[in-house]
């Protein structure tokens, strides 16, 4: 169990009753004298697992009827591919927040016209661009509704007339949303569902089967809904312990719940970034991420950042140094981080404010 207050981006922290249910798991699964990594994927025992982890998603995050949920090997990098695969006829926008969209605006390009309709690159990434016309004729509009790396967020769920498609790494049940606004939503399970190797797919079944093209069987998202998922070996472990944690969401309260604590855990830290004298934030008020928070040190006290890092790591913290490409410090604040972790940097930044 952890005993780190753990601010790491991904793999990230997770509820100690993920890990404590996997490891048991690892041991003897549910008495079958098999361990988990042991039990065939064709076993009852596994098709269990696995449509219990479906319906979880369904029912925490209200999914409706007619869309499908996966579990696929290939992390969210994959997906960046295989949405154009699957929906680019000719043609897609983009929205560019950042690190993660500009990869995904990469292999799009390998199926079509991409239209970036909008990018925040002009102020390194720090907010969200809100003032774009889409062009009529795509297939379907790219977003990331959360932005890792730079600490920025869409918190809402846009209205658009093409299919909406979402990388959802690092937020997904961190807000109430309405699915019904999306064609696709993606991500890696790593950093709020569980342990790293599966990425989870939301995928509206009609949009599907409108491209030309031929595509491979394992890039069909069809192929997958056709076998429940089930089509070649899925990540068994990642998808057992996605469970737990979707499990434990569901006893504490479900997505309101979560969100409620969501938004405690960003305000604590961004009021004390607001009102320290020696810190300040990256992003733009409005878009700031209730998942990643990135700030820096105010210019006078540049070269204190060694020294931060040092207070935060002897008080048991990990992860809060910021990106490479950003500096500065980063705290990951997923869902399974609980409040303490917070409360215990907002208090290593007062003392380091003291000290100066
Ligand atoms: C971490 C992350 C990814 C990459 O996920 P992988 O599973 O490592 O491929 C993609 N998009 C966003 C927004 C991320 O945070």
């Amino acid at each position: 169990m952890t005993k780190k207050h753990n601010f790491y981006p991904g793999p990230a922290v997770m509820p100690p009753f993920t890990v404590e249910k996997t490891i048991e798991a690892l041991k003897d699964y549910g008495g079958t004298g098999l361990s988990i990594i042991e039990l065939s994927h064709r076993s009852n025992e596994f098709k269990d697992i696995m449509a219990e982890t479906q319906a979880l998603f369904k029912e925490l995050l209200e999914i409706p009827e007619g869309y499908s949920v996966l579990f696929l090997g290939g992390g969210a990098s994959t997906q960046f591919f295989a949405v154009p695969y699957n929906l680019m006829k000719k043609k897609a926008a983009y929205l560019n927040t950042g690190t993660w969209a500009t990869k995904a605006i990469k292999e799009a390009k390998f199926f079509g016209e991409v239209v970036v309709v909008a990018s925040s690159e002009d102020k390194e990434f720090s907010y969200i661009p809100k003032d774009y016309e889409l062009p009529d004729d795509i297939d379907y509009f790219h977003i990331t509704t959360n932005n890792t790396i730079k600490g920025t967020a869409i918190h809402e769920d846009y209205d658009v007339d093409v299919p909406l498609v979402a990388d959802m790494s690092s937020d997904i049940f961190s807000r109430r949303m309405d699915v019904s606004k999306y064609g696709i939503i993606y991500g890696g399970n790593q950093k709020n569902v569980g342990p790293a190797g599966a990425a989870f797919v939301i995928v509206k079944d009609d949009i599907l089967g409108k491209v030309d093209r031929e595509i491979p069987t394992m890039i069909d998202y069809r192929t997958h809904i056709a076998k429940d998922s089930m089509f070649n070996t899925p990540p068994v472990i990642n998808i057992f312990g996605a469970l737990q944690t979707l499990k434990l969401f569901k006893d504490m309260g479900g997505v309101p719940a979560l969100e409620k604590m969501n938004i405690e855990k960003a305000e604590l830290l961004y009021n004390e970034i607001d009102r320290n004298k020696l810190f300040v934030g990256n992003a733009a008020k409005e878009d700031r991420s209730r998942m990643n928070v990135t700030f820096i040190l105010e210019d006078e006290y540049k070269d204190l950042e060694g020294e931060f890092l040092e207070l935060a790591t002897g008080k048991g913290m990990v992860g809060v140094k910021g990106h490479r490409s950003v500096g500065g410090f980063r705290a990951s604040i997923y869902n399974a981080l609980p409040i303490e972790s917070v409360q215990a940097l907002v208090d290593c930044m007062q003392e380091f404010e003291a000290q100066h």
